[in-house]
């Protein structure tokens, strides 16, 4: 693919590295790559970021065929940038396309253009502890109709933003509302993929965790309200009597996470039996009221481990290991930031260097 290039006239202040955020600085580029029906994928270029403009009538507002990707780029203490897994994220976003009817975008170039775009922005990767760019694939249909149809023409961009160390202080324990009404997925519908819709379909049970005191949703299977499937945005595990669970993938109902995927395989190395199987609340929470239940996290790339030290369900709750970060939950989350961020070494060739 090649891919053009157009300068900035003038690059943007780069702000305090302690201060970043979440998403919160964009940086002086973006990716941007069209599609339409009669010519394929044509004109990737970068350029300097700026609005879009967009008809009214442009079936995304309306319809929300969009789907979207979370990577980040590393900093290594040595100077060097690398990526973890991006060719997971580009077949990941192959699958959400598929099931939104959207245009696949070539793996290799999925990687080329992350990879380009992360060299054009490479001030823009911070090097304070922890921090990191985020890289945000996302494609969308642009064609302007009101009927609902597999679009004629999509766009496929990609933008980045600085964000800050997510734990400034240590791993910090969450409290976690079991939600038992409203759901996230249901089978043959779109949990596995990457789409906007399903996060605006999200928020409301948010909303209520957070009104109820707790910072996060556990959101359970949409057939029986029974088995775990996710914590908010993220996969979750958890450490029962000295083996692992979390929830299958193959059910098309649970997003499959890139850090869930690495975690898994650390754990297997270490001796960890995994079971890959649903687990249903009421024997979560028996395990929590037996002492069986030791530790409870979720995983993404956002925060990479989320210990969770409470989980209400209805009127029953238990408090996990004392509210406090686990000994494995600490370890994996060391083990994969240090590969991450190049301080241990890649033994399973998760990374790649861009410049
Ligand atoms: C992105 C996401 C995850 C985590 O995936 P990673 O590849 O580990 O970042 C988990 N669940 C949902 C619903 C997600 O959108």
């Amino acid at each position: 693919m090649d891919i053009r290039f157009e300068q900035c006239e003038t690059l943007k202040e780069k702000p305090d590295e302690s201060s970043l955020g979440f998403g919160k600085y964009m940086t002086d580029y973006m990716f941007v790559c069209d599609w339409t029906k009669d010519e394929g994928w044509k004109d990737a270029r970068i350029v300097p970021y700026a609005p879009i403009e967009l008809d009214p009538s442009c079936v995304t507002l309306h319809y929300a065929q969009e789907t979207f990707e979370g990577l980040k780029a590393y900093r290594r203490e040595d100077g060097k940038i690398q990526l973890f897994r991006p060719e997971m994220n580009a077949k990941r976003m192959q699958r959400s396309n598929e099931r939104l009817c959207m245009p696949a975008f070539p793996v290799e170039d999925f990687v080329q253009a992350v990879r380009e775009f992360v060299k054009v922005e490479q001030d823009w990767v911070p090097s304070a502890p922890n921090t990191s760019l985020y890289i945000r694939p996302f494609m969308f249909a642009t064609e302007h109709a009101l009927g609902v149809h597999m679009a004629t023409s999509y766009k496929f961009m990609i933008i980045g933003c600085p964000v800050g160390a997510y734990y400034a202080t240590g791993l910090d324990p969450v409290k976690i509302l079991v939600e038992d009404e409203l759901v996230r997925a249901v089978k043959g519908g779109t949990g596995f993929t990457k789409c906007g819709g399903n996060y605006a379909g999200s928020i409301l049970g948010q909303v209520k965790a957070e009104k109820m005191g707790y910072d996060q949703v556990l959101w359970l299977d949409g057939e029986n309200r029974r088995y775990v499937e996710e914590v908010g945005t993220m996969n979750i595990m958890f450490k029962i009597s000295g083996e692992i669970y979390t929830a299958p993938i193959d059910n098309g109902t649970v997003l499959a996470g890139v850090t869930r995927d690495s975690m898994l395989h650390l754990l297997r190395d270490w001796g960890y039996k995994v079971n890959e199987t649903r687990l249903s609340v009421d024997a979560l929470m028996k395990a929590g009221h037996d002492g069986a239940l030791e530790e409870v996290f979720g995983t993404g790339t956002a925060a990479v481990i989320s210990p969770v030290g409470e989980l209400r369900y209805k009127d029953d709750e238990v408090i996990i290991n004392d509210m406090k970060t686990g000994e494995l939950t600490q370890k994996l989350y060391d083990t994969l930031t240090g590969i991450q961020w190049g301080r241990i070494e890649d033994k399973y060739g998760w990374t790649q260097v861009v410049e």
